[in-house]
């Protein structure tokens, strides 16, 4: 059983009882894996300590609370409680080192830990954390009969914390993103990348650290697709994403294959060195996620090094949800409709999904499914995606034109991610073209302009306008047959 410090006995809880043996209670570092919880991708935390709890007697209590919610709790929720309850030990040890049993505790000491918390210029953040710890700590007690502490005024000031954080913008200002964009080359290549890719999807970090290296998916008009997993409902998904982005992403594949060949399953990896001399080190890539708080750590030591200042000159402080919340602000203000925000950034909101539904089913669906099928090249050739499900799914069609446009008047262009266009834009001439129905009527026009176009130039003789316009007439009639057939 654990031993208990003698000066501090009555705070000692009995934990005699529980299930695990003798040694598992004395031990004060619990491994995840020995409490049978998973970790997160990405995260680093992957044991709780208990040795530097104070007063010592809480120890006991402490380790009876956190074990309790292990049982319905993820491994990073149960870290969460011990960090915030530890914080409320050490106020203990400090204002009440006499303290002996815990039902000395009352509403006064937890009012002078809140007064104490917000002496410490901790942001609002970090105190509606800590609150939030301590009021579950004391209501499980409650609950469970191991103790009686009031405690629900702590709900007061939680909601004054919450009233604090929505004060606080959350997406980072466009003038802090020109400063990162203009200073990022300084970071390692992988690491450009990461931010690349969560600046334009917003992903939570867990899911950029995480990324599969066969993320990459395509429909049959070219259009990119980055597929993963959501982190908090372990659940697949698809978004759409730019041309620009895929090329990101196959660049960063070409790495990973280089460095590891195919052993690594993974897009992103860690690096063996960090920080050198307070320089960011070469990246010595390493078959590992990187831990999501370097990922952070890349970013606000680029903050520091070159100044990157909000506008009162703080220097700003990066975490990665703040690319989610610009992202999510980016739409908002260029009119993106809230329920296919709500998809795109993988909120659960069954209401909203409902809503969401109800406009696919009855205003969209048609358009999408007439969009969507039959895709076309220039020879009239039917061209099927290895990705069927990508170009079937009305929400993700929907959402790619949403949320990225159309790319060119006529279609769409299937070009390689990592190539840009040399050919002048010469679509009708060029094998990377698609088209579908939705163009069908734009095609018919331009047949009859090209076709006075060439009768001007056999007039006249233009040799080269004539050879070019041939062509054009040719992928035209070729596409337009191909989309009448239907
Ligand atoms: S010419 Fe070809 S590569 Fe260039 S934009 Fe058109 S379809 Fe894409």
């Amino acid at each position: 059983m654990f031993k208990p410090e003698p000066s501090n006995y009555l705070l000692l809880a009995d934990i005699s009882n529980e299930s695990k043996p003798t040694n598992f209670w004395n031990n004060h570092v619990w491994t995840a894996e020995e409490l049978g919880l998973k970790i997160t991708p990405g995260s680093s935390e992957t044991k709780l300590y208990f040795h530097k709890i104070k007063p010592a007697g809480l120890v006991s209590w402490i380790k009876k609370f956190i074990f309790y919610r292990t049982s319905h709790n993820a491994f990073s929720t149960v870290a969460g409680d011990l960090k915030g309850i530890k914080a409320f030990g050490l106020f203990l040890s400090k204002s009440l080192p006499n303290l002996i049993n815990i039902n000395q505790i009352n509403e006064e000491i937890i009012t002078n830990y809140y007064l104490y918390l917000r002496q410490q210029n901790y942001q609002p953040g970090l105190i509606k954390k800590y609150l939030l710890a301590l009021k579950i700590f004391l209501d499980t007690g409650n609950g469970q009969n191991w103790f009686n502490i009031p405690c629900q005024f702590i709900s007061n000031w939680i909601r004054t914390a919450d009233k604090e954080i929505k004060q606080i913008p959350k997406f980072i200002p466009d003038d802090i993103l020109r400063q990162l964009n203009q200073h990022f080359e300084f970071l390692p290549d992988p690491v450009q990348r990461m931010v690349l890719v969560i600046q334009e999807c917003g992903l939570r970090v867990s899911e950029l650290v995480s990324l599969k290296f066969n993320c990459l998916q395509q429909d049959s008009t070219g259009g990119w697709f980055l597929n993963f997993i959501r982190s908090k409902i372990k659940k697949e998904d698809v978004i759409p994403i730019s041309n620009e982005l895929a090329g990101v992403i196959k660049a960063q594949q070409d790495y990973i294959r280089n460095v590891f060949a195919k052993k690594y399953q993974y897009l992103f990896c860690g690096s063996e060195r960090y920080f050198k001399k307070r320089e960011v080190h070469d990246f010595i890539a390493k078959p590992q996620i990187m831990p999501s708080q370097r990922f952070n750590d890349y970013l606000n030591w680029l903050s520091k090094k070159f100044n990157i200042c909000d506008s009162s000159g703080v220097i700003w402080h990066f975490h990665s949800h703040q690319f989610r919340h610009t992202v999510g602000t980016r739409m908002i203000n260029n009119n993106v409709p809230h329920h296919i925000i709500q998809r795109y950034l993988g909120h659960s909101s069954p209401t909203m999904t409902s809503v969401y539904a109800y406009i696919m089913d009855t205003t969209l669906k048609k358009e999408i499914n007439d969009y969507h099928n039959k895709v076309v090249n220039i020879a009239g050739e039917v061209i099927k995606s290895k990705f069927p499900e990508l170009d079937n799914s009305t929400d993700l069609q929907w959402m790619k034109k949403q949320i990225l446009g159309e790319v060119l008047p006529n279609g769409y262009c299937a070009l390689p991610a990592d190539f840009t266009c040399s050919k002048g834009n010469a679509c009708l001439q060029c094998g990377d073209f698609r088209t579908s129905l939705e163009f069908l009527d734009k095609h018919k026009k331009q047949r009859e302009r090209t076709l006075q176009v060439l009768k001007a130039a056999k007039a006249n003789n233009w040799q080269r306008q004539v050879q070019i316009n041939e062509e054009v007439l040719k992928s035209l009639n070729n596409i337009i047959n191909e989309l009448e057939q239907d």
